[in-house]
């Protein structure tokens, strides 16, 4: 009986949520909540496979599917109780309810913007230990070019110095973009196999022979950090030296928070010199 009860509270549940959820994939991806990309683990830097060769450098390998789709579903939780939907009462009975459909199309986004991912997009100086830092300023407004807010990360170098910090490709892909921006500079954006386009923006210089269409590998470097943009091609100094960082997907350009990633692999870091 008791059993009986359970089952037919699970069915009333699952297909009230079926409804609810049918049409607003969408809205759930476009979802402010969902574009960060928040890992509510504490493990969360399990998310990446990692090999390490004999001199202990550590190379990461791809996303841990299993451990991402706890992630995905636990984000699309939180959109929909945000959303106030009224029968989102459980994350865990969340994740049997939440149609294969809608979960399929969330989680190939999230794979498809961290799955490529094979180093952090600055080197670390090994000689003057140089170092960078960077918040979690998703969202935080921005004024310059009309009202608009922040649509990346920001990665600062310690010294401010322009030109110091080489900045390299976090994924294999393909030079899509390059070339100068009103508001990011001198900009780099590749495509990575997955689909994502990953943006580094307010670059001092650009690596020699880097052209748009061609292939790039993952640790190449395609530039050096800077303080470009926010004028006509050329322009310097308006703001500290640092490295804007945008991640991308899909047709509509939909940008996604980096900064948790960046966190995961904070560890696999370049190593170069500066003498
Ligand atoms: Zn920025």
């Amino acid at each position: 009986m008791m059993a009986g009860a359970v089952f037919v509270y699970f069915m009333s549940c699952y297909v009230d949520i079926a409804a609810e959820c049918r049409g607003i994939t969408e809205d759930i991806i476009k979802s402010e909540l969902f574009r960060s990309v928040d890992f509510p683990y504490d493990d969360y830097r399990m998310l990446y496979y990692y090999s390490t060769d004999e001199q202990g450098i550590r190379q990461l390998e791809g996303v841990n599917s299993s451990r991402l789709k706890g992630i995905v579903y636990d984000n699309i939780y939180n959109v929909l109780k945000q959303q106030k939907l009224k029968n989102v009462h459980c994350p865990v009975m969340f994740r049997y309810m939440v149609p294969d459909k809608i979960f399929e199309d969330c989680f190939s986004i999230y794979f498809g913007i961290t799955n490529d991912i094979r180093c952090f997009p600055v080197s670390y100086d090994s000689v003057n230990n140089v170092g960078i830092s960077y918040e979690d300023s998703w969202g935080a407004a921005r004024s310059y070019g009309g009202d608009r807010v922040h649509e990346g990360t920001d990665i600062m170098a310690g010294n401010n110095e322009r030109g110091y910090f080489p900045v390299v490709s976090m994924t294999d892909g393909k030079v899509e973009k390059l070339g100068w921006l009103e508001l990011g500079g001198y900009r780099v954006g590749i495509r990575s196999a997955s689909g994502a386009y990953y943006y580094y923006a307010h670059l001092d210089s650009y690596a020699d022979g880097l052209k748009e269409g061609m292939d790039i590998k993952a640790g190449s470097v395609i530039g050096t950090m800077g303080d470009s943009g926010y004028g006509d091609e050329g322009t310097k100094g308006k703001f500290d030296v640092h490295l804007h960082l945008g991640i991308y997907y899909g047709e509509d350009e939909i940008s996604f928070n980096p900064y948790h990633i960046l966190k995961v692999i904070d560890g696999f870091r370049m190593e170069f010199q500066k003498y």
